[in-house]
């Protein structure tokens, strides 16, 4: 059994993966979402299980964005979770390529580098505690975890990890690790967007024909991402990684198949579907039909019409778009017309609820 489930994660990432025994499966949690993701979902999903069971394989956090880390904060900062990762994957300050001239990093009391010392879980272990990066040439990481997961690295590229050292304290203080600085509450934001929804049906001929623009944030360039594998089933976990070198990692692993390409059961757009993050090139690259969009569209309107567009129109043979949010950003691709035009389905949370869960047997 391999389940994903996206949970409801305001604007950002929080998958919570199992595997193996469906009545006591391992567990790996990628990313703790928005900081109000904590106590709205995490924190009961952990309380709703038994202590014994919130020991988890690992925990990535994927990088600094508030929307990751934000939820990641709040976990291990709050005993009443229970939460016992094994092993934590976080790229830190201390993982960034070091010049000579290095002392200290910039923001020594930054928190989560601090709650990850006071926890008991061994930090990039299988990186010998060095950064979590693809090596510039050669086989990518590959880390079979207990019960049989196998995670192959695909970013960050050392390069991608550089370009965050000059912003890394303005970037960890915007993701609010720095107590003196306040945040607008999710339920301020939701109201803004209100307002921001709502134009007219998407063209998707037009949309696909948009010029793509890479992103080129070095925060999500900075991401962990992976394939993860288990029993046959891969999923690829994009983090919010840059579309190139998410290729680039997919091209190292070799060709496969008749097709050439490579086999994935489910991907996990980068960036919450962001235009940026979605490229016609790193949709060519792979063969899957199952598309996972984590966002409510807060702040960024995610997921962008181009990307969806892309998806409907590049990934493959019938894909099928699956939202953790039901939102004024996402409704339109559920419209008959365009779903039976372009044969595609998409798939939403049951109403009144958040948060979304795929399972394979
Ligand atoms: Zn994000």
């Amino acid at each position: 059994m391999l389940r994903l489930q996206m949970l409801p994660a305001g604007h950002g990432d929080c998958l919570w993966l199992e595997y193996g025994d469906p009545g006591n499966p391992r567990r790996v949690l990628i990313d703790g979402g928005t900081k109000g993701t904590y106590k709205r979902a995490l924190l009961p999903k952990l309380q709703a299980l038994p202590e014994e069971q919130r020991r988890f394989e690992l925990f990535v956090v994927t990088h600094i964005d508030a929307d990751h880390i934000g939820g990641s904060v709040e976990l291990l900062a709050d005993p009443r979770a229970g939460f016992r990762p094994r092993e934590i994957w976080f790229n830190g300050f201390r993982h960034l390529p070091a010049e000579p001239t290095d002392t200290l990093g910039p923001v020594q009391g930054e928190l989560l580098t601090d709650l990850i010392l006071r926890s008991k879980a061994s930090w990039n272990g299988a990186f010998s505690k060095r950064a979590v990066v693809v090596p510039p040439s050669g086989s990518l990481p590959r880390i079979e975890l207990e019960g049989g997961l196998v995670l192959t690295l695909l970013s960050p590229t050392p390069e991608r990890l550089a370009s965050l050292k000059p912003q890394w304290e303005a970037e960890v203080r915007k993701a609010g690790l720095d107590p003196r600085q306040t945040r607008p509450e999710e339920s301020e934001m939701r109201e803004g967007l209100r307002l921001l929804g709502g134009e007219g049906p998407p063209d998707v001929d037009a949309l696909v024909r948009a010029p793509f623009a890479e992103d080129g944030a070095a925060p999500n360039g900075s991401s962990i991402a992976m394939l993860a594998e288990f029993e046959g089933r891969r999923l690829l976990l994009s983090a919010d990684a840059h579309p190139s070198v998410l290729k680039a990692g997919l091209d190292r692993l070799g060709t496969e198949g008749k097709t050439g390409k490579t086999a994935l059961d489910a991907c996990k757009l980068s960036h919450h579907g962001s235009k940026a993050n979605t490229s016609p090139a790193l949709l060519r690259s792979f063969d899957c039909t199952v598309y996972l969009f984590s966002t409510n569209g807060a702040y960024f309107k995610h997921p962008d019409r181009e990307a969806v567009a892309r998806v409907i129109k590049l990934g493959g043979a019938g894909p099928a778009l699956k939202f953790n949010y039901r939102t004024d950003y996402n409704a339109p691709w559920d419209s008959r017309t365009l779903r039976e035009k372009y044969d595609y389905s998409a798939t939403f949370p049951p109403a009144g609820e958040e948060g979304l869960t795929i399972e394979w047997e």
